[in-house]
């Protein structure tokens, strides 16, 4: 079933080569590269030419964003990197090799990531649209001194925080395998943005944080929602935890604007997680939250089986558009004869082996049933009584 979007209706795809024209270095899982393999396939597709469909690149950033969430002294440390410089301090600022490796400019590939979350961010609040693609996005787990998890500037905190300071009510939602950690740390003692994180548990993957009592604290105490997974989860036992607790926690909040961190690397072929989600459960879980939004912004985020990043992120923007279904499963000759041939959308995933059904179900029961016990109810239910933000 499609969402339909209004017909004629803008939808931004932000995106320009700047965002894919760098590398971590050749070993590294993460390939800026996979943002350009998905611009050609939705090219390939002919999407753009769909009405409504609109390429905006993305309008640099200012320090003074960055510096809405990172400190000083970590904004000044990533610039003197990015130029070659040694920094004292770069270990405690999370570089080195492995997962935050330094290179040379750097400091603007990053502040492009931003850009392009805030760009985003504008197409929605000044331009008019109500739904949103920056695929570029999503770099959840960097922290204000510190990078992460291959993420250097957290894009989705300084969006979120440019949204907050307008006053408008955000619910995060993250459907990354990995814990969003760096912006529900952003905003564990807000009530003004719900960060929900649905990831594999903090027992089997990075970051090792993410479990149901993590709820937020002081005046933020109830609006960070965390649905922890087992290894194997495949999309029937995902969705049901899903739609267990996000449709009521975003309906409880009720938000301005959505913010979803859209990775795909709960992919089953995802080489650095353990779960076992297809296409088709990545965008009915899209579709779930589109539902529940008046105002969209969708980033990206990991991803690391390259195909099926551009497959899940060419579905997702057409699923933006109301159009999915116009996709043929079978992939454009001009894409093929780059990168293969294949289909667009997932074959039907194998029903889970009677002992693992059995640990995964009772690992995800016994998660969701704490979480509709126990952190659910915190969620505030009076009427905002805030001022009203401008209108959308
Ligand atoms: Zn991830």
């Amino acid at each position: 079933m499609d969402i339909p979007n209004e017909v004629g209706k803008r939808v931004p795809f932000v995106y320009d080569k700047v965002l894919s024209s760098f590398s971590y270095g050749p070993d590294h899982p993460m390939k800026p590269a996979r943002l350009h393999r998905t611009f050609q396939l939705l090219e390939s597709y002919g999407v753009f030419g769909w009405q409504g469909a609109t390429i905006v690149p993305p309008v640099l950033c200012s320090e003074q964003d960055l510096l809405s969430f990172h400190t000083p002294a970590y904004v000044s440390a990533v610039q003197s990197l990015s130029q070659g410089n040694r920094v004292a301090e770069a270990q405690d600022f999370g570089f080195g090799p492995g997962d935050n490796p330094v290179f040379e400019g750097m400091y603007d590939a990053f502040r492009w990531q931003v850009s392009a979350s805030l760009t985003a961010v504008a197409q929605v609040i000044e331009g008019g649209a109500s739904r949103v693609f920056s695929i570029a996005g999503g770099l959840h787990h960097a922290m204000p001194a510190k990078a992460s998890g291959f993420c250097v500037f957290n894009d989705a905190a300084i969006a979120i925080r440019s949204l907050v300071d307008r006053g408008y009510r955000v619910a995060y939602v993250d459907i990354d395998a990995h814990h969003g950690d760096g912006v529900q740390q952003a905003f564990y003692d807000s009530d003004r943005a719900l960060t929900i994180s649905i990831h594999e548990g903090p027992e089997f993957l990075f970051p090792g944080t993410g479990d149901v009592d993590e709820v937020g604290v002081g005046p933020g105490k109830g609006y960070a929602l965390n649905i922890p997974l087992p290894p194997y989860t495949n999309d029937e036992v995902y969705l049901w935890a899903f739609t267990q607790v996000v449709p009521q926690a975003i309906e409880s909040f009720s938000p301005d604007i959505v913010v979803v961190q859209a990775g795909i690397d709960a992919h089953y072929r995802d080489p650095l997680t353990h779960l076992n989600v297809t296409t088709q459960g990545y965008l009915e879980t899209l579709r779930t939250i589109l539902a529940l939004s008046s105002k969209c912004v969708v980033l990206g985020g990991g991803g690391y089986y390259l195909p099926a990043v551009s497959k899940s992120w060419t579905l997702a923007y057409a699923t933006l558009l109301g159009r999915e279904t116009d996709l043929a499963d079978a992939l454009p000759a001009s894409y093929t004869e780059i990168y293969g041939t294949d289909r667009l959308r997932d074959p039907q995933a194998d029903p889970l082996e009677e002992d693992t059904s059995e640990y995964v179900w009772g690992y995800v029961r016994q998660k969701v049933k704490q979480l509709r016990a126990k952190a659910l109810p915190l969620l505030n239910k009076t009427p905002r009584t805030d001022e009203k933000a401008q209108e959308l």
